[in-house]
């Protein structure tokens, strides 16, 4: 059965059948090192123990084993953060981060060192500097909203922020990513997409990793933004155990397309402490990535990404089709000269 509050105690996960009682002391040393939280909607899309929904929300007691490759800042915003919430790695664009709490908490998140319960929003001065920051670098092309999860906000706390930035003229574009539409879809209302509606287009990037997460009120959700005329494309994170299959991968990414979602990213596992469990080697990455080319639209086909430790930036990981011979290899693992030779086809 699933509450209708979300799960964030090692208790309650007892009580709902999703932890065995002689795990309890473990999974107690986990949550107080790490955020937990498991909404109703997620908690009904679980079917049984160690399902890729489960996986993924569900502690256990591999995290709390660490490798010295890994880091608290796994992908280096520390040194890119001129002001509280503000993240200026690249020229055009900024990351905001006006809460660090989301709705669910995910075992491999690569930020969990900092988001959680607790003093985790930007105060209203804190908000105005990030804002006066984005208003006097007129290179800021884009802001991006996340977190956190900035869908957690109310569309009240949002607006205000929204209309400020629609207010600056260089600011061309926001956008936001989050877990919500997802893991906690009745937070899509009329009334949230009344307040991304203004001259400032605003694209949604989805964060979702299994289809089995994506239920009815997902859909109604994904539908409504769409509907709304917000472009939506989507992030998923590579997971071993959750979606590291090529049926798991051709699954989300079908099963997104038909929602109106454009997979942008399929993400690299991050070097985040504790979720070596998680992550596959970018060898098993490439090919999978490699197995959906040709096989499924080119609609669904994602960009494999990895966000370089040390603040160093997202790049593409292949697979690569250009080979350093002059062949080039076609989705059927075939290599042909390029140029063709003009006594071949
Ligand atoms: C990932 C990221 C972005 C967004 O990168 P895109 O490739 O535009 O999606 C921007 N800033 C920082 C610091 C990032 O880590
Ligand atoms: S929703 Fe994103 S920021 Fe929040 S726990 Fe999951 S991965 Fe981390």
């Amino acid at each position: 059965m699933a509450g209708s509050r979300p799960i964030r105690t090692p208790k309650e996960l007892l009580a709902q059948h999703l932890i065995q009682e002689d795990q309890v002391a473990a999974i107690t040393d986990v949550a107080k090192r790490y955020a937990l939280s498991i909404t109703p909607a997620m908690r009904s899309r679980i079917v049984e123990l160690d399902d890729p929904v489960a996986r993924q929300f569900v502690p256990t007691e591999d995290e709390l084993t660490s490798l010295p490759e890994e880091r608290e800042d796994p992908i280096g915003d520390d040194p890119f953060t001129p002001v509280k919430g503000v993240t200026h790695r690249y020229p055009d664009r900024v990351l905001l981060k006006p809460v660090l709490v989301c709705p669910v908490y995910c075992r491999f998140c690569f930020r969990r060192e900092v988001v959680g319960p607790g003093d985790s929003m930007l105060k209203e001065s804190q908000l105005a500097a990030a804002l006066d920051y984005i208003r006097s670098h007129p290179e800021i092309w884009e802001v991006i909203f996340t977190g956190g999860d900035p869908f957690i906000m109310s569309p009240d706390r949002l607006r205000p922020i929204l209309r400020a930035l629609d207010g600056i003229e260089h600011v061309k574009v926001i956008r936001f990513h989050t877990r919500v539409p997802v893991v906690d879809p009745d937070r899509v209302t009329e009334d949230l997409v009344e307040a991304l509606t203004m001259d400032t287009p605003v694209w949604v990037v989805v964060h979702t990793n299994h289809s089995q997460e994506i239920g009815d009120g997902a859909r109604r959700a994904l539908r409504l933004l769409a509907g709304s005329g917000i472009p939506l494309v989507s992030q998923t994170v590579l997971l071993k155990g959750v979606n590291d299959t090529p049926e798991a991968l051709e699954d989300l990414f079908r099963t997104l397309i038909v929602n109106r979602v454009k997979p942008y990213y399929l993400h690299h596992g991050d070097l985040a402490v504790g979720t070596s469990h998680f992550r596959t080697t970018i060898k098993e990455g490439q090919a999978l990535a490699r197995s959906l080319r040709g096989r499924v639209s080119g609609l669904c086909q994602p960009t494999y990404v990895l966000d370089i430790p040390g603040g160093h930036g997202k790049v593409p990981i292949g697979p690569t089709y250009l080979n350093g011979n002059g062949t080039v290899t076609d989705p059927w693992g075939i290599a042909h000269t390029y140029p063709p030779k003009t006594t071949e086809d």
